[in-house]
């Protein structure tokens, strides 16, 4: 009996190269008994099979349905075409065209595979440190430019061993067409140094680590895209010795665990949590630190909650592999000193990292393009990005539409770039604060890395409003240099149309923005940071804000809670009385020198700063009156708050401003009569949430808008973030939140991207 022969075209468009695709669809073919081809082409993978039809029916619906765990498809279509009498099934080679490209894989974890590969006695990688294949390993951080062959990445200069030849040449085999694919004969190897001697090379030179780690010592260890400096995180003196040597008193430092079990000895977990921190990106998640776990107190000062990430490298499994007497849990904090980028070239990280660790574990894999750890946490189910880097960068986000080739700078803090091309923003992995010299490097190179890696080149240069941000001036040059068209971007109208992007927002119907954050230049000058906009990516009214105060000493005030805290006294006309939290924390020439330079507005701008509020609130109730990092009176104010408490304060609400001098007086008040720190800051966050329903109800009254977006980097405060939802969501409102890229000022160039977008799309 005779089947008919049917015949299939298929057209596979998204993130389908490099991450094991082709061998995928061969295995899939063979097993349908069908013939034809695969090959990858310049915007992804075209397929053509011969076959009976219904075997042609599953093949597609598998693609479909089941596609390898690393691809992502944007676009699968398929046409029926007359068979073409294939024999067989082949994978073809294919020559990409100048100018067209494909995007590239991020870094991805080590996949159970390999894992089981490095930890078998009888596997012929048995404990190397480099083990990869196509469903995992280095990508991004290693490859140079496109196509992604080995002969374009760091591997190059490692000829490839006849058995791993073989391997990469069978299409069978899970190391068909993987690049970075290595063994211990011809593969990357390890060594150990210690005041510029090399005292130990491979297996050793892991075991000397280890030991030293053991001993207390902290070692600056080469990963994947930059250096860690590790140390035992339940030794108090490696913590106390780290903290000195990096001049960071308290920022909270990330963990590392050999496996689940281990993170579950020191944190919470719950289902959520537990699958980012096994997700393909391994991202540090932030979790609610265990009673009664060993982990140091001040790896995570006046805060109950841990930054927490599982190996994600061959190497990192070893290094922490479980052994008696040997920690259960590292820090693996980025190898720098703080406000620098992380170290990741073998001389730089030797000359900076030279006071700071006690050896070094190093490889000979370079390490090309630095990228750090991605930081999220779990918000309703679902990740909650704070830093979007390895595992997640190059990774496009699929716009609503096709746009220009733009260049977005972003703005100064936590900053990325963005590229756009056709439907695609290529958003960078973390670039850093952008604040010296060393950090404005990384970002040039980065520009021109993701410029040539997706053969991009800018039609149009977007950045911030604010002259004196490094990106800004970056922009403005290229612009000038190049003759391009330069926008400039109002910092919380970029906040709201990257959280519309973020939600995939199609159309111009405007939603009320609240960006909320810590500074944004606004239109008449004045630092905003609390902004009630109603727009979309075309433009945006300005609709309520916080009341001005100033802002005494400008960017200092974000060091010094305790000044801002009475700059809102100040100006809500209450007085400095002795007994409260701030006036004691300053003496008595700082608070004349205050009050002059509040009096005659000397280097006090004004500010609607949401951010400066909490600082403010945070110092107020004497939570903390001089902060070591960004953020870091908020942060510690939300972490006290008692989720029991439901009472609140009311702003006063007029004249499209919202003025918090209600709410200060009742918390003095309150703190006076000696309620509890937990309940106070839960009041003060309660009120907040009730004031931005009640504004928002206002708006929907006059403008007949019902959706709210939330952008900006309070939203990173979850008691807030949560509980805003909640109410909104219960009082009718569609609520967007950020779930792709970070809400905080990593989210910027996003949004300045589409705004570009649309000032040129309507102006040309
Ligand atoms: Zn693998
Ligand atoms: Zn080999
Ligand atoms: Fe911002």
């Amino acid at each position: 009996m005779t089947t008919k022969i049917v015949g299939l075209k298929i057209w596979v468009r998204g993130i389908v190269q490099g991450v094991g695709f082709r061998p995928f669809i061969y295995g899939l073919a063979v097993q349908h008994h069908l013939t034809g081809w695969v090959r990858n082409t310049s915007s992804g993978v075209e397929i053509e099979v011969n076959g009976s039809q219904a075997g042609v029916l599953a093949f597609l619906s598998v693609i479909h349905d089941n596609p390898p765990p690393l691809a992502r498809i944007d676009e699968l279509r398929s046409q029926s075409c007359e068979p073409d009498g294939y024999t067989a099934f082949e994978i073809q080679s294919s020559q990409p065209k100048p100018g067209d490209f494909i995007p590239v894989p991020p870094d991805i974890s080590i996949c159970p595979d390999c894992q089981k590969e490095l930890f078998s006695p009888v596997d012929r990688r048995y404990r190397y440190p480099f083990v990869n294949c196509t469903n995992c390993g280095p990508r991004f951080s290693i490859i140079k430019d496109i196509p992604y062959d080995r002969p374009l990445t760091t591997m190059a200069d490692f000829k490839m061993c006849p058995d791993c030849q073989a391997e990469y040449d069978d299409p069978r085999n899970r190391r068909f067409h993987a690049q970075p694919t290595a063994c211990p004969i011809c593969g990357p190897q390890l060594w150990y140094e210690e005041n510029g001697k090399r005292l130990g090379e491979r297996e050793e030179a892991l075991q000397l680590a280890r030991l030293a780690l053991q001993a207390g010592k902290i070692i600056a260890v080469k990963g994947l895209g930059g250096f860690h400096l590790a140390c035992d995180a339940t030794n108090p003196a490696a913590l106390e010795e780290l903290r000195k040597r990096k001049k960071r008193s308290d920022k909270p430092f990330a963990l590392m665990a050999f496996d689940l079990a281990a993170v579950e000895r020191h944190c919470q977990v719950n289902p959520a949590e537990k699958e980012l921190l096994l997700s393909r990106q391994h991202p540090i998640v932030i979790l609610e630190r265990k009673p009664g776990s060993m982990v140091v107190v001040t790896v995570a000062p006046y805060q109950h909650t841990i930054g927490i990430m599982l190996p994600y490298t061959p190497l990192h499994l070893l290094l922490l592999e479980p052994a008696p007497d040997f920690p259960d849990v590292l820090v693996m904090t980025s190898g720098n000193l703080s406000e620098e980028p992380i170290a990741f070239e073998d001389e730089d990280a030797r000359n900076r990292m030279g006071e700071l660790a006690d050896a070094y574990l190093l490889h000979d894999r370079p390490i090309h393009m630095r990228v750090d750890d991605s930081v999220t946490r779990v918000v309703d189910q679902h990740s909650y990005l704070i830093r979007r880097s390895r595992g997640y960068a190059p990774d496009p986000i699929q716009l609503p539409n096709a746009v220009p080739s733009i260049l977005a700078t972003g703005a100064e803090l936590k900053n990325t770039f963005c590229l756009t091309r056709d439907d695609y923003a290529f958003l960078s992995h973390h670039i850093g604060d952008m604040e010296n010299y060393e950090t404005l490097r990384s970002f040039e190179e980065g520009i021109t890395h993701f410029e040539r890696l997706f053969r991009i080149q800018p039609e149009v240069i977007t950045c911030d409003m604010h002259p004196d941000y490094l990106a800004t001036r970056y922009a403005l040059q290229l612009a000038n240099e190049k003759d391009l068209p330069l926008v400039q971007v109002q910092h919380h109208h970029a906040h709201l149309a990257a959280c519309l992007a973020d939600n995939h927002w199609k159309t111009d119907e405007p939603v009320i923005g609240l960006s909320f954050d810590g500074t944004g230049l606004g239109t008449d000058g004045a630092v905003w940071g609390s902004e009630f906009l109603l727009g979309n990516y075309a433009g945006y009214r300005r609709l309520y804000h916080l009341s001005y105060v100033p802002l005494p000493g400008g960017d200092i005030a974000t060091r010094k809670p305790a000044r801002m805290a009475l700059a809102h006294l100040w100006q809500a006309g209450i007085d400095w009385e002795a007994d409260l939290p701030p006036v004691e924390a300053l003496c008595y020439e700082e608070r004349t020198a205050l009050r002059t330079q509040l009096t005659h507005r000397l280097n006090s701008p004004s500010t609607s700063s949401m951010g400066r509020l909490f600082d403010a609130v945070s110092a107020l109730i004497g939570v903390r009156q001089a902060a070591t990092y960004e953020g870091q009176a908020a942060i510690e104010l939300e972490a006290l708050a008692d989720p029991q408490e439901s009472g609140s304060y009311a702003f006063d609400v007029t004249d499209r401003l919202v003025n918090p001098a209600p709410v200060l007086q009742a918390l003095i008040s309150d703190w006076r009569q000696g309620i509890s720190l937990p309940v106070l800051s839960a009041r003060f966050h309660n009120s907040m949430v009730q004031m931005i329903v009640d504004v928002c109800k206002i708006i929907q009254q006059h403008e007949g808008v019902n959706t709210v977006a939330l952008s900006g980097g309070v939203w990173q405060n979850r008691y807030l973030l949560e509980n805003t939802c909640q109410v909104l969501q219960r009082s009718g409102f569609e609520v967007l939140t950020h779930h792709q890229v970070p809400a905080n000022d990593g989210c910027i160039a996003l949004g300045q991207a589409m705004i570009a977008a649309k000032t040129t799309i309507s102006t040309h």
